[in-house]
């Protein structure tokens, strides 16, 4: 949710930026970034290469510990997976997460050769999410190369099964972990450097399957049939007028049932995702499907009864099961921490006029967790097999910087 934060404090607080920009340490941090571009853009094609699907994680999770552990940090991986790497504060206690998700959307033997073409690199995932966990890295290093402590713990983590059916499950494993520990958490994600996300999108999957008696498409003729309620019932759904703002979404993404084209099946399944700014919104959203499928196979066991057959007995009968996919609940920043994200924007030009001056002074990653509540991933790309990168690399490292910089003094971290 694209947001106008208060020019007020934005300009309040930005004096403040410039102090910390001037501290000779994170003029350190900043200087081993600028010099080392070549080595960050290096390890995200190395990081991109090493395939990551949702649930086949660990070849990576075993090189993020490798690039972690060359930072300085004590690393472990927890017992779903996640890379985590803890850089310890002066003060014991509360903790700013700062996370990567190491999965991509692309299936196993998904060609991911890294391909330069000149300043630019290509290949899938490269941006979703390389970027991010390059950035990461790069971030912990100039941490370290700066000598900049810090009040708070800082925890670099690598998280699994961000995407799809991942459902989120390694940050939930680290919230469930740090609990209230977390003061703040930091989601780099994807190759938008230009804005920061301060409000999770809400998301439901599920998965539905109408069960039938199945048959022969001619002697059984009249039983119901698992597509045909699937299709009246998806054919009621989709004429669902949903809510442009809150903004409100839907998409049936799979459909598979039956096995010829003579057989009346015995099954048909559809997974549908639905997704809001507003938990009402979705819902109203959610109700609506099972009511629209219900209906549809109502109207098949009728149609079924007017064909002339009854159904079958004991076995004529439609039934309708539905398995949750995932739930990620909707989040917002608080308000004090929207007012302080502009102020990032003066570091944002400062770092990157260090090192090129052909790219935009673009501040800041994508921050998508507000204290406690899980982050919502961004509209997934399943759809874009090529994620392209032209000065990603640079723009994350910088904007990961920043993000993490308008923390430090905003929290109280930075020491
Ligand atoms: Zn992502």
């Amino acid at each position: 949710m694209e947001t106008a934060f208060p020019q007020t404090a934005a300009a309040g607080n930005a004096a403040r930026v410039e102090e910390l920009a001037s501290d000779p340490r994170v003029a350190r941090a900043l200087d081993w970034l600028a010099k080392n571009v070549a080595w960050v853009n290096d390890e995200q094609v190395h990081i991109t290469e090493i395939p990551a699907p949702s649930f086949l994680e660990s070849a990576r999770a075993v090189y993020l510990r490798k690039l972690l552990s060359c930072c300085g940090l004590r690393v472990r991986t927890d017992d779903v997976g996640d890379v985590i790497a803890e850089r310890p504060g002066e003060v014991a206690g509360n903790v700013v997460l700062v996370t990567a998700h190491l999965d991509t959307v692309f299936p196993p033997g998904t060609d991911v050769k890294v391909r330069r073409n000149a300043n630019r690199m290509a290949a899938p995932g490269i941006s979703d999410n390389s970027t991010g966990l390059v950035a990461l890295v790069a971030v912990a290093r100039a941490l370290n190369e700066g000598k900049i402590k810090t009040r708070m713990t800082l925890v670099f983590a690598a998280d699994v099964g961000e995407e799809g059916e991942g459902n989120l499950r390694g940050m939930r494993k680290l919230v469930e972990n740090y609990g209230d520990r977390l003061r703040y958490v930091i989601a780099l994600d994807g190759a938008s450097t230009d804005h920061v996300t301060a409000a999770a999108v809400a998301s439901r999957r599920v998965e539905i399957s109408v069960l039938g008696p199945g048959g022969h498409s001619w002697s059984d003729f009249g039983v119901p049939n698992p597509i045909h309620a699937l299709s009246r019932g998806l054919a009621r759904f989709v004429k669902v007028r949903v809510s442009s703002e809150p903004r409100t979404t839907f998409n049936v993404g799979a459909i598979e049932g039956g096995t010829s084209v003579n057989s009346i099946p015995d099954r048909a399944t559809i997974k549908v995702d639905l997704r809001s700014e507003s938990e009402g919104e979705l819902d109203h959203l959610e109700a609506a499907l099972r009511e629209a499928i219900q209906a549809g196979v109502d109207e098949e066991m009728a149609a079924a009864r007017d064909r002339g057959i009854t159904g079958r007995e004991p076995n004529g009968k439609l039934e309708i099961k539905l398995r949750v996919l995932g739930l990620r609940p909707a989040g917002e920043l608080a308000e004090t921490l929207r007012s302080l994200l502009p102020c990032a924007r003066p570091i944002a030009i400062w770092a990157i006029a260090r090192t090129a001056s052909d790219l935009p002074p673009t501040p800041i990653s994508r921050s998508r967790l507000a204290s406690r509540q899980f982050p919502s991933a961004q509209a997934d790309a399943p759809g874009e097999p090529i994620h392209s990168a032209s000065g990603t690399t640079l723009r994350a490292v910088s904007s990961a910087c920043n993000a993490f910089c308008s923390l430090c003094w905003a929290s109280p971290v930075w020491n």
